[in-house]
C-alpha cells in the first residue's frame, strides 16, 4: 500500500474523511487523500432489516481499484449489515484493496448519549486503522489493546488503542507506535 483513498459515501454528520485524512497517514505511513465518487447506496438498502448490505456496497469499490498500490476506504453513516450478522461496524477484503467502515453506530446518540465529537472521530479512527490493517493481511489480534483486535460493541473500540501493536506493526513491517 502506497497511498489510501477515501470515499465518503452518503450523508456524513461530521467531515470524517477530512479528519481521516489527517490522521491516518501518521499511523499508516502513507499519504490520503479524499475522493468525490458518486455512489448510490439505495439498491443496497434491505427494507426488512432497515439497514444497507455492507458487502454488496464494498463491491461497488472494486471498480476503483485500478491503481494497486493504492487502498480504498468507503465512509459511510449509514448502519451495515452482512446477513449471517445483526450489524457490522465496517467490512474489509483480507489482503485486497477495498474496505468499508460506518460511524453510525460510533455516535453516542445512538446509544441515547449526548454527542461527543471527539470520541466519535477517535472511534472512527480505530475502524479505520482495523478494516486498513486487514486489507494488509492482518486478522484478528488477541492484544485488547491493538487496533486489530476484534470489537463487537463500541466499549471494545474504546477500550483499544488507535495504532497496532508490537506483533502487527512487525507482520507489517513497520516501526511500531505502540
Ligand atoms: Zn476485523
Ligand atoms: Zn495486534
Amino acid at each position: 500500500m502506497q497511498n489510501i483513498v477515501l470515499i465518503p459515501m452518503g450523508v456524513m454528520k461530521l467531515d470524517v474523511a477530512g479528519f481521516l485524512s489527517l490522521s491516518l497517514p501518521e499511523i499508516l505511513r502513507v499519504p490520503c487523500r479524499v475522493l468525490a465518487e458518486e455512489i448510490r447506496l439505495e439498491p443496497f438498502y434491505s427494507s426488512d432489516r432497515k439497514q444497507y448490505h455492507s458487502t454488496e456496497i464494498l463491491r461497488q469499490l472494486l471498480p476503483l481499484t485500478a491503481d494497486k498500490k493504492q487502498h480504498i476506504l468507503g465512509i459511510l453513516d449509514v448502519d451495515l449489515y452482512i446477513p449471517i450478522l445483526t450489524f457490522v461496524f465496517g467490512e474489509a477484503q483480507l489482503s485486497g484493496r477495498c474496505a468499508l467502515m460506518s460511524g453510525h453506530r460510533l455516535h453516542q446518540e445512538f446509544y441515547g448519549l449526548p454527542e461527543d465529537e471527539s470520541r466519535y472521530l477517535q472511534r472512527c479512527e480505530k475502524e479505520a486503522v482495523h478494516e486498513l490493517g486487514h486489507t494488509l493481511g492482518l486478522k484478528h489480534c488477541d492484544n485488547f489493546e491493538c487496533v486489530m483486535r476484534y470489537s463487537n460493541s463500541v466499549a471494545d473500540i474504546d477500550i483499544k488503542r488507535n495504532v497496532f501493536c508490537p506483533l502487527c506493526s512487525q507482520e507489517l513491517g513497520i516501526p511500531s507506535l505502540w
